[in-house]
């Protein structure tokens, strides 16, 4: 009887985001392959933490204004009619494993709406500033979203009838006739202007790209990077200073 993939090769996990490096103009095979082989557990990699407080924050926006008012804020609309946002599942429960590649794909969506029409609108947001599709890392966002529809349908989120970023852009601009309605006895506020970005339903994509994660991470040796990698000759440099010293260590 011949195997399945899942019989006879290591398994992987891989996260929606992560996927979406495959789709970027400046992909790095080596990052790629370094990444994956180190279960992204990789040195000097300090994340700060207001961006998951801002996201945090987003999210309450959005729920709470749906218990007071029955509907998402107004700046959604671009979206079209959305319902109601659900509860977003634990990223363990938000995950599927691929049976071609014994890939285990995993993602926690920022928002789900369930619309009127019975279907669900994922969405992700951005704190970032606002370029439309001139954002180098669209094509990354693209199959990360694509990703959570592959595996919302398999998981009871089905069907999924759309995709949008939702980009929160800081409003960094003030002048001093505004400066009273900023200020508060212990601070200040700052406002974030949304903007929305919709994306294209292409989950048909995700199994050709995880079949070329497994070819990846099969290759026996590191590939080559990009010629010309700053970082790279960083690198370089850090090891050979590093194998000076390893003796003391
Ligand atoms: S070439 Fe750059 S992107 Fe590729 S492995 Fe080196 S540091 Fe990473």
């Amino acid at each position: 009887m011949e195997q399945t993939c899942s019989e006879r090769s290591e398994s992987i996990r891989i996260p929606a985001k992560s996927l979406g490096e495959l789709a970027l103009p400046k992909f790095c095979p080596r990052c790629f392959w370094i990444k994956l082989h180190c279960n992204y557990k990789l040195p000097y990699q300090i994340f700060p933490g207001i961006f998951s407080s801002i996201d945090s924050y987003t999210k309450k926006i959005t729920n709470m204004h749906f218990e007071q008012h029955e509907r998402v804020p107004d700046w959604f609309s671009g979206f079209g009619v959305l319902g109601k946002p659900v509860k977003i599942p634990h990223h363990s429960k938000f995950s599927i494993v691929d049976p071609d590649t014994n890939i285990l794909l995993t993602g926690v969506p920022d928002e789900i709406l369930y619309s009127p029409n019975g279907s669900y609108f994922i969405i992700d947001y951005k704190t970032a500033k606002f370029t439309g599709t001139q954002d180098q890392l669209l094509p990354m966002y693209e199959v990360q979203l694509n990703s959570y529809a592959y595996i919302g349908e398999r998981v009871g989120f089905k069907p999924v009838s759309g995709l949008g970023l939702l980009y929160y852009e800081p409003q960094t601009g003030i002048s001093v006739d505004q400066i009273d309605s900023f200020i508060l006895d212990d601070g200040f506020t700052m406002h974030f202007s949304g903007k929305l970005l919709p994306i294209k339903l292409k989950p048909d994509n995700i199994p050709q790209l995880l079949k070329r994660v497994r070819e990846i991470y099969e290759l026996s040796q590191v590939p080559n990077g990009v010629e010309g990698c700053k970082d790279c000759q960083l690198l370089d440099t850090l090891l050979s200073i590093a194998g000076g010293d390893t003796a003391n260590r």
